[in-house]
């Protein structure tokens, strides 16, 4: 029964242990506080009312508001010249929604007439918009 400590020069059971507590005690504290921060944000998405981008057709400013019925007037101006904002990818851009007068098919079949690709309503609203109301 003689344990010969030269065998086994490491311990490599101890070293884990020691180096593996703090890890796991940082991992569970980020899972606690992801669960905070999720919590608050579903709270405060469910009163707020979707906004949409409008481009003026008259000075290609970018306004953003709730969806309403056309035509929407512009506030800077007093005209009523914005239209739903069309967001080209590949040029990075709005462009204003052709008047329905004029084209009678769905907007997002309306191309970019730089690329003659379809465009979205979807995009990265600049920090300058304005706002509408
Ligand atoms: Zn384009």
């Amino acid at each position: 029964m003689i344990v010969n400590n030269f065998d086994h020069p490491q311990k490599p059971d101890k070293s884990l242990q020691t180096s593996n507590a703090p890890l796991l005690l940082a991992v569970m504290m980020m899972i606690t506080a992801t669960a905070m921060v999720s919590g608050c944000q579903t709270d405060s998405a469910a009163q707020e009312e979707p906004r949409v981008t409008y481009v003026c057709r008259e000075t290609n400013q970018i306004f953003t508001g709730t969806l309403q019925p056309s035509p929407v007037i512009n506030p800077v101006t007093g005209k009523s010249t914005l239209a739903r904002g069309l967001y080209c990818e590949k040029c990075k851009k709005w462009r204003p929604a052709p008047d329905p007068a004029v084209f009678h098919r769905n907007p997002l079949s309306w191309p970019c007439p730089q690329h003659r690709e379809a465009m979205s309503y979807d995009g990265p609203i600049p920090a300058d918009a304005h706002q509408i109301d």
